[in-house]
């Protein structure tokens, strides 16, 4: 028996994926993709890994509205239109070609621990023990497999404060990004009357009052705050040799430039499908480098002054450093960054500025 502990899209993909009978999903929630906390956001990558049902999409963002710290404002307009999901439907939707797949769900079950008994493992639940051989760590940011394994590490977290909003009147496509709320801000629209707006960064006072900025006078329908995990470098993806591997959140396989986490979370559970004994090796070597490169941008950005970041606006409202941005996929930003620099000899100066602050120790 396998044991994916957690029923979200890292999960649940796994799940779709895995070629093994007798595979077991243990979901803590009553609802699947309930509570939500999350935009919602996917990039056009999305297609490499799962067809994306048209039903699951709420509205698409053609267009980027980016204000800088000093109000100055960049339009990015996307080659490639993102995808704002219905999150709790995703949800199912992937938990679904799991049960296709043979996997027995098992809801308002939770892991609480395990012990080892004869090479194999026994899981227990709020419910029951199970025998098991395998145990998949697809948890979310405080995974419990991580802290029962001992392979929890050092994690770092964000807050991301969200809430569904109405709004007097919206601008159906445009995205609003604001530089100066928290790490950074969202207005995402859903339609013209009703947005997902958050902050983002560590949990403090000033984000609290970000926060309140940022809702403004708007009426909050629902919320979905949540915690992010920070991409840690050094997070242990497997114990040792054993067959306990951790996916998705629970192994901080989270984008740092947006925090986006669900096209990461999919593709761990595939390579993890495909060959457990390979799993590692090929997340690090295939996407290790984009999510360190996410991280080191992510890190540049928040020591950047205020000026600093007006500058980097300012650079990116050339034409064709806009395009550069809105060709490329912004999930592997190891593709376009190179190409950036190559052509925006600003872009090094700000870096070394931002270098003094020793992002890279
Ligand atoms: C405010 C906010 C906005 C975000 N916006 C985006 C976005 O636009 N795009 C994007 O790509 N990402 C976004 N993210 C990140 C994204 O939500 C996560 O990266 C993604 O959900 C990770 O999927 P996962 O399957 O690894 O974990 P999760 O979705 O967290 O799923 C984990 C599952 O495990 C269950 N579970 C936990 N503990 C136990 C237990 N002990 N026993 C049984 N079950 C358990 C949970 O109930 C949950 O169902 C956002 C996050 C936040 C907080």
């Amino acid at each position: 028996m396998i044991s994916v502990i957690g029923a979200g899209p890292a999960g649940s993909f796994y799940a779709s994926k895995e070629k093994k009978d007798d595979v077991n999903i243990f979901e803590e929630h009553k609802e699947i993709g309930r509570p939500i906390s999350c935009t919602g956001i996917l990039t056009d990558s999305v297609k490499r890994v799962i067809d994306i049902d048209p039903s699951l999409i709420i509205s698409k963002i053609t267009q980027f509205k980016i204000v800088a710290p000093n109000g100055k404002t960049t339009y990015v307009d996307l080659d490639k239109t993102n995808m704002v999901l219905d999150r709790a439907k995703f949800d199912q939707f992937i938990l679904q070609k799991a049960i296709d797949n043979g996997a027995k769900l098992h809801l308002d079950e939770k892991f609480l621990g395990y012990k080892k008994i004869n090479g194999n493992y026994k899981i227990k639940t709020s419910k029951k023990e199970y025998e098991t051989n395998m145990i998949v760590g697809a948890d979310g940011p405080r995974s419990k497999v991580a802290q029962e394994a001992g392979i929890y590490g050092d994690r770092k977290f964000l807050r991301g404060w969200q809430a569904r909003c109405e709004f007097p009147e919206l601008e159906e496509g445009v995205t609003e990004i604001r530089l100066n709320l928290g790490e950074f801000s969202w207005i995402v629209p859903e339609d013209d009357k009703i947005a997902r707006v958050g902050v983002i960064g560590v949990n403090n006072l000033k984000l609290k009052q970000d926060y309140g900025k940022i809702l403004g006078a708007s009426k909050i329908l629902e919320d979905q705050s949540g915690m992010i995990p920070l991409y840690n470098r050094k997070q242990e993806l497997r114990k040792g040799k054993e067959d306990i591997f951790l996916i998705g959140d629970a192994a901080t396989q989270v984008k740092a430039t947006t925090y986006g986490g669900i096209i990461y979370g999919l593709i761990a559970g595939g390579y993890l499908a495909e060959d457990k004994e390979t799993y590692v090796k090929n997340f690090n070597k295939k996407l290790g480098k984009d999510l360190w490169i996410s991280l080191k941008m992510r890190e540049m950005m928040n020591v950047m002054s205020e000026e600093q970041c007006n500058e980097m606006i300012h650079i990116f409202q050339k034409k064709e450093n806009i395009d550069v941005l809105g060709k490329h996929d912004r999930d592997f930003p190891s593709k376009f960054l190179f190409q950036l620099l190559m052509k925006e000899k600003k872009l090094w100066k700000l870096g070394f500025g931002i270098f003094k602050n020793k992002v890279f120790s």
